[in-house]
């Protein structure tokens, strides 16, 4: 794996910037700083990953290229960037993206953002949602059949302790003649 890789160089970040609006005069405005990268799992949930060590670094070191590599090696990707275009570079594995997000070109840079992720990004995640969809409805049966499975073995033990309480107070009865 090329722990430096381009989507996290540190010596060529930056601060990402935005357009505010300021009593309606436009302001660019850096971001204080990156603590952290918001990515896409395996489940296709987006979650923040933290990529420093202490909250006193703002800018991202040899640490966050490592971290980024070992998501990258387990199938995450940032948000902010294309996958496939990830993929084609080597920084991607392969399995990590469904065959229909595989097929096609990698989008150009500069076309999507953090807000507005590129259409593989979109694709991926709704692939990857919907498969552990279906992971969760199989592991949702799963209980409620060993649920139902449990509530017999109850009422059989239920019934038991009935017997064996009826039986047993038929004993004292006869004790007591
Ligand atoms: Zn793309």
């Amino acid at each position: 794996m090329n722990v430096k890789s381009n989507i996290m160089d540190a010596s060529t970040w930056s601060p990402p910037r935005r357009t505010i609006f300021v009593d309606g005069e436009k302001r660019v405005e850096k971001y204080p700083g990156m603590r952290h990268r918001h990515m896409v799992d395996p489940q296709g949930n987006m979650c923040r990953v933290p990529i420093v060590t202490a909250a006193s670094i703002v800018v991202p070191d040899n640490y966050a290229n490592q971290i980024m590599a070992v998501k990258l090696g387990q199938g995450w990707f940032p948000v902010d960037t294309c996958p496939l275009a990830l993929m084609l570079s080597g920084q991607l594995m392969s399995e990590s993206l469904d065959g229909t997000v595989r097929d096609g070109k990698p989008c150009e840079p500069g076309s999507y953002d953090i807000r507005k992720g590129c259409r593989h990004v979109h694709a991926e995640v709704a692939v990857r949602r919907g498969r552990h969809g279906v992971v969760e409805a199989e592991r949702a049966e799963r209980y409620k059949a060993q649920g139902e499975k449990d509530a017999e073995q109850r009422e059989r033990h239920h019934q038991e302790l009935l017997r064996a309480m009826t039986q047993g107070t038929k004993g004292k009865d006869k004790d007591a003649k």
